[in-house]
């Protein structure tokens, strides 16, 4: 597998490894050190077994040669990619903060606005190149170093100029329209960014029941309860996401300029991506 722009290939060899960043279905992250430059990054490791067991080698080449191309301050650098017999090694940006599962939630109401307002940033920019992000949830969004959001993974990615039918995401952030197997535009990623600020500002996910079909019913009738807790505003951005009918949806143009996240009170912080202190 060919590496971006075939600059010169890495191996093993010229990381020194650090502690171990975390698991996922392919895979595990290490901390490196690059050693000739000395450069600090998180190394994602992938058994070539495993990516023929749960992945292909299409969909995988797929996700680099659109992840190397997206250069946004929300979006997880993807540096390079090399390979050796047994596995593939993704060279991505070190994100210190880890992923926003580890939070404790609920999370404040200005610090959810940030995290969101931040998303909604880094989802604009996939869509504004043609692609469809389709795996949002906390675990795929990082934190940067400055503290700020780095959208990550881009396993299920897609170039969305037609309505695809794959079945693809996270069973609590699925879209209706995918939990009823019909056809689907980059609206599902303004659906899972409707869930991922409910998950933020309620500290559970709006949909999920004890069984797998009585969640994909949840989805489908689009039933689910906002406590009392959350703002007037923050409540009319959530049911304007989790809207069955993805045309009545609210785009994620509109998201960015929705009341909540424009709010006067840190709009300013918002805006510019800046400190991670509420
Ligand atoms: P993944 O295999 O991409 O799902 O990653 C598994 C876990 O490793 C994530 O949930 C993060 O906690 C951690 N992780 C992945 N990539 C990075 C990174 N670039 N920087 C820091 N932690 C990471």
């Amino acid at each position: 597998m060919r590496n971006p722009n075939n600059a010169p290939a890495f191996c093993k060899s010229d990381f020194e490894f650090g502690k171990l960043l975390g698991r996922g279905a392919v895979g595990r992250v290490w901390l490196v050190r690059e050693k000739r430059l000395g450069r600090i990054l998180a190394l994602k490791c992938m058994r070539k077994r495993d990516i023929l067991r749960y992945s292909s080698p299409a969909v995988l080449r797929r996700e680099l040669c659109v992840h190397s191309t997206l250069r946004h301050r929300n979006v997880l650098r993807l540096y390079n990619w090399f390979s050796d017999s047994d596995n593939i090694y993704l060279l991505l940006e070190y994100a210190p903060g880890g992923d926003l599962f580890a939070l404790h939630r609920p999370v404040s109401e200005p610090r959810a606005r940030k995290l969101v307002a931040q998303t909604v940033e880094a989802l604009a920019f996939c869509h504004s190149r043609g692609i469809a992000h389709r795996d949002l949830k906390l675990e795929n969004i990082l934190l940067g170093a400055d503290g700020n959001v780095r959208l990550a993974d881009f396993g299920w990615s897609a170039k969305d100029t037609q309505r695809r039918t794959t079945l693809c995401g996270t069973l609590d952030y699925l879209a209706p329209e995918l939990a009823t197997q019909k056809p689907h535009t980059r609206a599902v990623d303004a659906w899972a960014l409707g869930v991922l600020a409910f998950e933020l500002l309620v500290g559970r996910a709006p949909f999920t029941a004890p069984g797998r079909k009585e969640t994909l019913q949840r989805i489908t009738a689009c039933t689910y309860t906002i406590p009392q807790s959350v703002s007037p505003l923050a409540r009319q951005f959530l049911s304007s996401l989790l809207q069955t009918d993805p045309a009545k949806r609210m785009s994620l143009a509109d998201a960015r300029r929705h009341p909540w996240i424009l709010k006067p009170s840190d709009s300013i912080q918002s805006k510019e991506n800046s400190s991670p202190k509420d």
